[in-house]
C-alpha cells in the first residue's frame, strides 16, 4: 500500500488511516464514482453546492409544468447513508491548490490526497453579456421553476393590456438551440398552447400566442441521425413551431430578438438553450490545461494532464479518442462510465495495479417532441413515433435516482396522458421581469 501524509482534519471530517478521495460535484459522474467506492478502503468526501442530484434532461418538464421540481432531485446524503467512509459536505469549491493538495471552499479548507473533478458545465451565453442578463436559462432547479413563473406571469401579464403589440410579445417565445433542450422545451410549449391555454384563459386569445425555435445550423438535433433530425422538425412543425434554421441570434434587450439575417422577434421570453461550457475552478483554469468548452484535457484514464493525483470525469473532463476527438459527448452517459471506471481505477492504483483505458459504450440518443411523438437512434436501430416516445419513458424512469421519485414521475406521466393536462403551473417564486419596457 502507499503511504499518505497525515494532515489536519478540516471541515469536521475525521482523520483516517485511509487515503482521501475528494468528489466535486455529486451529479451523474460524482455520484456514480461514489457508488463504485463504497465499503473500500478509502475515505470519501463529495462536495457539492447544492444537496441534492439534479436529473437535467426532466428539467424541461418542470420549467413547463408537468413535474414538481422534488419529482427529479433527488437528497446526496441519501445516496451516501449507508456508506461508513463516506462523508457529504455541502460547500461551494472555490479554488483548487494543486502544489498543496488542498481546496478551497466557503465553507473552509481541506486536504487531499486525490481529488475528482466533476462540477459538469454550466450555459454558454459566448461572451454576450446583454444576451445572458435578459434571457433565461436552464440548467439548474431554480433556472426552472424561474421558467415556469415567466411563462405563467407573461399569460397573467397578457390578460391585462390593451395593446395587442405588447399582448403577442408577451405571448411569444423564442427558443434558442435546436438540441435536445431546445426541441423538448419547444414540442412541451406547444401542447400547453393547444391543451391547456384555451382553458385556463378563455377570455384570451391565446391562438396569438407563438413559439419559436432558432437554430444556427442547418438542422435540429444535430448529434443524432438525419431521420431524427427530420423527423423531430415534422413534428415540432405540426404541433405549430415556427423552425427558424441556419439563423444566428445576435442580441436580445429583454424585448427584441435580433438576428443576423433580417428577422427579428418582440418577445418577452428567450430561452437560451445554445450551449454549455464545463465550470472551471481556481487553479485548473489556466489555458494550458483546458480545451474546447473549457473542459480539462484528461488521459485515458481521466487524469488531468499534467497531474498524477488530479482526475476530471464527465462534463468536465475532455478525452480525446479516435473515435471522439473533440471528447465525448457532454451527456449523462459518458459521465456514468467514466464515473465507474474511474471508481475501478482508483481501486486499482492504490492496490498498485495498473489502470485500465476507458472505453466509452455509446447507448445512443433520444429526444421526445411531445405526446407520443419521440425519436431515438440506438447503435443499431433508428425509429420514431409512438413506440420511441414508450422507449424515452421508460429510459428516463430507469435512469432517474431514487424509488419514491421513479413513481410520483410515473403517476404524473399517466395522469397527464388521460387528462391531457400539467397540473404544476403555479407561480410559487414570482420571476420579476420588468414589463415596462413594453410599454414605451
Ligand atoms: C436541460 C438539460 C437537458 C439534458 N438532457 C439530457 C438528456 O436527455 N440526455 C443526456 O444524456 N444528457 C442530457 N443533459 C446533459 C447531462 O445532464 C449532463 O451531461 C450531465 O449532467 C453531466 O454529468 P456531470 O456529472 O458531468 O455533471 P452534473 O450532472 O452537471 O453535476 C455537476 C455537479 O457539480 C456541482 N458543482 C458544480 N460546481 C461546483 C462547485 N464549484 N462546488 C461544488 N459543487 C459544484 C453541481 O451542483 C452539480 O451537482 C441535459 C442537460 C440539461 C441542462
Amino acid at each position: 500500500m502507499l503511504n499518505f501524509a497525515p494532515y489536519l482534519s478540516t471541515m469536521n471530517i475525521p482523520q483516517s488511516s485511509f487515503p482521501r478521495i475528494v468528489i466535486i460535484g455529486g451529479g451523474f459522474g460524482g455520484i456514480s464514482l461514489a457508488k463504485k467506492l463504497s465499503k473500500k478502503e478509502v475515505q470519501v468526501v463529495l462536495l457539492d453546492k447544492h444537496n441534492y442530484h439534479n436529473f437535467q434532461p426532466l428539467l424541461y418538464q418542470v420549467s413547463t409544468g408537468g413535474l414538481e421540481p422534488d419529482s427529479i432531485a433527488y437528497p446526496i446524503r441519501k445516496v451516501l447513508q449507508n456508506y461508513p467512509n463516506f462523508f457529504f459536505r455541502l460547500a461551494e469549491v472555490n479554488e483548487v491548490i494543486t502544489k498543496e493538495k488542498l481546496i478551497k471552499t466557503n465553507i473552509g479548507d481541506l486536504k487531499y490526497d486525490y481529488l475528482v473533478l466533476a462540477t459538469g458545465s454550466e450555459t454558454n451565453f459566448f461572451g454576450n453579456s446583454e444576451i445572458e442578463k435578459n434571457s433565461m436559462a436552464m440548467k439548474t432547479i431554480p433556472q426552472a421553476l424561474n421558467l415556469r413563473s415567466l411563462i405563467l406571469e407573461n399569460f397573467e401579464q397578457a390578460l391585462l393590456t390593451d395593446d395587442l403589440h405588447e399582448r403577442d410579445a408577451l405571448m411569444n417565445f423564442v427558443i434558442v438551440g435546436g438540441g435536445p433542450t431546445g426541441v423538448e422545451l419547444a414540442g412541451a410549449l406547444a401542447e400547453i398552447k393547444k391543451g391547456i391555454l384555451p382553458k385556463d384563459y378563455p377570455d384570451l386569445d391565446t391562438r396569438r400566442a407563438q413559439i419559436n425555435i432558432i437554430q444556427a445550423g442547418d438542422c435540429l438535433l444535430k448529434g443524432m441521425s438525419s431521420k431524427a433530425s427530420k423527423k423531430a422538425e415534422d413534428f415540432l412543425e405540426k404541433l405549430g413551431v415556427q423552425v427558424w434554421k441556419n439563423t444566428r441570434v445576435t442580441s436580445y434587450d429583454g424585448k427584441l430578438v435580433t438576428t443576423k439575417t433580417d428577422l427579428t422577434f418582440e418577445s418577452a421570453t428567450l430561452v437560451w438553450a445554445a450551449g454549455v461550457q464545463a465550470v472551471s475552478l481556481k487553479g485548473l483554469n489556466a489555458k494550458e490545461f483546458l480545451t474546447y468548452s473549457n473542459r480539462l484535457k484528461v488521459n485515458e484514464f481521466n487524469l488531468v494532464e499534467g497531474f498524477d493525483t488530479i482526475f476530471a470525469i464527465g462534463d468536465v473532463a475532455l478525452m480525446e479518442t479516435e473515435d471522439c476527438p473533440y471528447g465525448h459527448p457532454m451527456m449523462a452517459q459518458p459521465a456514468i462510465q467514466q464515473g465507474k471506471c474511474l471508481g475501478d481505477n482508483l481501486v486499482r492504483l492504490l492496490e498498485e495495479k495498473p489502470m485500465k483505458p476507458f472505453e466509452y459504450k455509446d447507448k445512443g440518443s433520444m429526444a421526445t417532441i411531445g405526446r407520443n411523438k419521440a425519436v431515438v437512434d440506438l447503435p443499431n436501430f433508428k425509429f420514431q413515433g409512438v413506440f420511441a416516445w414508450f422507449v424515452w419513458m421508460f429510459v428516463h424512469l430507469f435512469f432517474l435516482i431514487g424509488f419514491r421519485n421513479r413513481m410520483v414521475v410515473f403517476i404524473n406521466w399517466v395522469y397527464n396522458y388521460i387528462r391531457f393536462d400539467r397540473e404544476a403551473r403555479l407561480i410559487i417564486r414570482p420571476y420579476r421581469k420588468n414589463y415596462s419596457q413594453f410599454k414605451d
